[in-house]
């Protein structure tokens, strides 16, 4: 099972540089186990990955198994499953659309009901500190509050889920948003949509009796 786990971790982070969601070796990923969490290894190519380059790390932050030194945010990602017990996957990248927003230090507002599959009907942008710092985590779970994606300002997004796939969907669907968005701010003024339709769009898909955006990432054959 374990074995499984660490060849899942790798399989999301090779879709995500397959799917153009980070370049090189930015970004990271990591899933759930109990007592701590699987994470992708610092600085190596997602393609080279195998099984036992994937790091098993304690909730304390201390490296359980593994040869290879953690990704540099895994104080990130242990800080969220510290503080959210219903999250069991978190998928960390530096998406283009997603980061060039947090550049400007702005949030994503409801400007495409499927942004409603991040938890909520925005995706806020959390205060800029220094990359792998205690602060940095700090800041993400502040801004996380209770959904399922933010920004990290000046440097890209964090999506959560309950397991890998679902972490996955967040992460591609906010990138889209982030994309669309920054396509109407070029030729226009983006509307958005009202508190009273998000609510509507909420509600509908919770009674899909499905996990938000699986209808949408159908379509998109994530
Ligand atoms: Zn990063």
């Amino acid at each position: 099972v374990k074995h499984e786990l660490r060849a899942q971790v790798i399989a999301t982070a090779q879709k995500m540089s397959a799917q153009g969601l980070s370049r090189g070796t930015s970004g990271n990923v990591s899933a759930r186990v109990p007592g701590g969490c699987f994470i992708t290894p610092t600085g190596m190519p997602y393609e080279e990955l195998r099984p036992s380059d994937v790091v098993e790390l304690r909730l304390d932050g201390s490296v359980a198994g593994g040869q290879r030194a953690p990704s540099s945010e895994w104080r990130l990602h242990l800080g969220i499953y510290a503080s959210r017990p219903e999250i069991g996957a978190i998928v960390h990248t530096h998406s283009m659309f997603a980061t060039t927003l947090s550049i400007l230090r702005r949030e994503i507002p409801a400007v495409h009901y499927m942004i409603a599959v991040a938890g909520g009907s925005v995706v806020p942008c959390a205060p800029y500190a220094t990359f792998g710092s205690a602060e940095l985590a700090e800041n993400a779970a502040r801004a996380l509050d209770g959904r399922k994606a933010c920004l990290l300002a000046n440097h890209g997004l964090v999506a959560a889920g309950v397991d890998l796939k679902d972490a996955f969907r967040v992460a591609a669907e906010v990138e889209t948003v982030a994309e669309q968005y920054w396509r109407a701010l070029q030729i226009g003024q983006p509307v958005v949509l009202d508190d009273a339709e998000m609510a509507r769009v909420a509600e509908k898909f919770e009674s899909y009796g499905q996990q938000p955006g699986q209808p949408g990432s159908r379509l998109r054959s994530v």
